[in-house]
């Protein structure tokens, strides 16, 4: 049982064709980055596949169930999870209150961030635990909007995992960090995939990291996928080739 399955999938706004007729499956536990030039049209592939946008054609099958048109929250029960290209932490709030935010809600609670939380609240626990994962246990009380770009995107990761997805989609995870912390980002990706056992989408620029981590590799190229094969083929790939020259990554 595919992992997600993408079916003739589409997107047309008024007379734009956004994307078009994109098929893909993935393998349960697979890693596929996802690249393609500035406007190739990855992040609407993500949007449609968490459901911040409807395709207007086509099929997504998530885990063997289809989630074509189920809203956000269904596809995240059915294990579906997403970060996004740019932050959507709370500024004020703590690392532990941002994290613990996310699961009190995949735990079904009351959403108080008034509520003094206790140590042993179950979701406490959960926020502790992912942000132990992403190497943040000596930041719990700092307010997100006072972390470096690094440390805002590990807090994101903290965030995505307290909802314990088994799909993950992450867009430009390394977007903006500083060089120092690609290296530690990319243990935290590769432990997503290798000890949760997560199936990971992740767009990304830097194509050391894509090569070095990935299973294969999606091309994007003006709304449609140029190729989805391994990196070696991907690289060697002809169309994939004329379709990079004069354009930036
Ligand atoms: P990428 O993530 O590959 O850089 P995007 O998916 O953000 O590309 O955008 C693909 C194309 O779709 C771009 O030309 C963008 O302007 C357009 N686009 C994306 N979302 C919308 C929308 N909601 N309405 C109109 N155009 C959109
Ligand atoms: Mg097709
Ligand atoms: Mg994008």
């Amino acid at each position: 049982l595919p992992a997600l399955a993408v079916d003739g999938l589409g997107l047309q706004i008024g007379g734009a064709r956004i994307l078009q007729d994109v098929d893909f499956t993935v393998s349960a536990g697979e890693m596929i980055g996802v690249i393609g030039p500035n406007g190739a049209g990855k992040t609407t592939l993500f949007n449609l596949i968490s459901g911040v946008l409807r395709p207007t054609a086509g099929r997504i099958t998530l885990n063997g169930r289809e989630i074509t048109a189920a809203p956000i929250h269904r596809r995240a029960s059915a294990g579906l999870g997403r970060t996004f290209q740019t932050s959507n932490l709370f500024p004020r709030l703590s690392v532990l209150e941002n994290v613990r935010l996310a699961a009190q809600a995949k735990l079904g609670g009351s959403f108080s961030i008034l509520r003094f939380p206790s140590d042993t609240d179950q979701a406490t626990r959960i926020a502790r635990g992912t942000i132990a994962e992403v190497g943040l246990t000596g930041k719990l009380a700092t307010a997100a909007g006072d972390l470096s770009h690094g440390d805002k995107r590990k807090v994101e990761i903290a965030v995505l995992l307290a909802t314990d997805p088994t799909v993950v989609l992450l867009d430009e995870p390394m977007a903006g960090v500083a060089s120092g912390d690609v290296p530690s980002l990319t243990a935290i990706i590769r432990g997503m995939h290798r000890e949760r056992g997560c199936t990971v989408l992740m767009v990304e620029h830097h194509m050391d990291v894509v090569l070095g981590l990935v299973d294969r590799v999606a091309v994007m190229h003006h709304g449609s996928l140029l190729a989805l094969d391994t990196p070696d083929a991907v690289m060697a790939n002809p169309t994939v080739q004329s379709a990079y020259l004069g354009e930036t990554v």
